[in-house]
């Protein structure tokens, strides 16, 4: 299938092919929509078998951060990258470093960030031949690790949720599962237990099951019933695609707001949910604080202020949960309504030409 079959009706702006034949770099990056600002999105280094699957994921993942800047409120676009190879393999600062000039040669179009496979020193690197980078360490004015903030915010959507479904955003009291103890999961953990939640966690690491039972004192489950308990919340904070034709049936819980990504095997599976009486809070929305983090280092990076901004994803999560309540439909498909509807009303004043004129000359 040729790209332009791909990108056929899903509006995608710029697909740039990026190949250096000494550095063995073979990337694509894919624009998705500039209607709200310059394309922010990070640069995923993995090994596909073949180009075509690069092409669909990266174009997948591309307009998904349109969506998610969109629903976050920022003057950011949607865009993605992916380098093709083994980063274990063929990351060198050569690569990295080739990858940046064509970084460069956009313009600030597309502002990159690290994504599965690449980390904070490969941006660092990265840097060296664009300025539009974002998520560089600390040394270099980077905002660092954007885990905690992301979590900071799951637990603002966790609240938003609570309020809806039980009248109180406390969580106090409230039982909560938790997939995946990881960098958000950690951190979401000890969020939750400060709130005087009550946290069952599981994880295929056992490293981070132990620490963080050390860590909060939270009790543990197997890993194929997590998602099972009758809990008030499910947190999954592991891999996407975790609600499927297979699991669906399953869930007891009363709201599923965790940081994964794609949780939904198909959007089918939101409407699934709502039947079911379980409330979901749209992954890109109520997992974009890693997104407003690292917005935040194009303003000069300030924690504190990223960290307030990430509160409205409580706000972001009410007016969904009222649009879906007065639509009569799923908070999945409500999500995708509300980010299009701000894509259409803030990307049309963007139409609006602001131009300088200089004096008129006789010709
Ligand atoms: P991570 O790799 O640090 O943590 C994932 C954790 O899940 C690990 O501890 C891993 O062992 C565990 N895990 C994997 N498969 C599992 C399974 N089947 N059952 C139970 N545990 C399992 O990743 P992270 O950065 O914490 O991200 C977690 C999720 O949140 C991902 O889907 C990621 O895309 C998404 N997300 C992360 C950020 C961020 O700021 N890091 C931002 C937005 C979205």
């Amino acid at each position: 299938m040729g790209v332009f079959e791909h990108i056929e009706g899903d509006g995608y702006e710029q697909i740039v092919h990026c190949s250096d034949d000494h550095s063995g770099l073979k990337a694509i990056i894919a624009i998705h929509s500039t209607a709200l600002g310059p394309a922010l999105g990070g640069t995923r280094f993995y090994p596909y078998p073949n180009e075509e699957e690069a092409l669909v994921d990266v174009l997948r993942l591309a307009k998904g951060m349109t969506y998610k800047a969109a629903a976050a409120g920022l003057d950011l676009g949607g865009g993605k990258a992916v380098i093709i190879g083994d980063p274990k393999r063929i990351k060198t600062e050569e690569l990295l470093r080739a990858y940046g000039r064509f970084v460069e040669t956009l313009g600030g179009r597309y502002i990159t960030a690290e994504d599965v496979g690449t980390a904070l020193e490969d941006m660092d690197t990265v840097r060296r031949e664009s300025r539009w980078v974002t998520g560089c360490s600390k040394t270099y004015g980077g905002s660092g690790d954007p885990s905690p903030v992301t979590a900071y915010g799951v637990l603002q959507g966790i609240k938003a949720c609570a309020l809806e479904v039980f009248g109180d955003a406390d969580l106090k009291g409230r039982t909560v599962a938790l997939q995946g103890v990881g960098k958000v999961g950690y951190a979401l953990c000890g969020y939750l237990v400060e709130e005087g939640a009550d946290v069952t966690i599981a994880d295929i690491d056992v490293d981070n099951l132990g620490k963080a039972v050390a860590d909060f004192g939270v009790k543990t489950t197997p890993l194929d019933t997590v998602h099972t308990l009758e809990t008030d919340i499910y947190a999954p904070c592991a891999l996407g695609g975790g609600i499927n034709d297979d699991t669906i049936s399953d869930f007891r819980c009363k709201i599923i707001a965790g940081a994964a990504n794609n949780q939904l095997a198909r959007q089918e599976h939101g409407d699934k949910l709502r039947d079911m009486g379980i409330l979901y809070a749209p992954d890109f929305v109520i997992n974009a604080g890693g997104l407003i983090n690292v917005e935040d280092e194009l303003r000069g990076y300030d924690r504190e202020r990223a960290m307030s901004r990430v509160d409205s994803i409580y706000k972001a999560l009410q007016l969904i949960f009222t649009m879906s309540r007065e639509r009569n439909i799923s908070t999945a498909q409500a999500a995708i309504e509300y980010a299009e509807d701000r894509i259409r009303k803030i990307g049309r004043i963007r139409l609006v030409r602001v131009t300088e004129y200089g004096p008129l000359s006789a010709h």
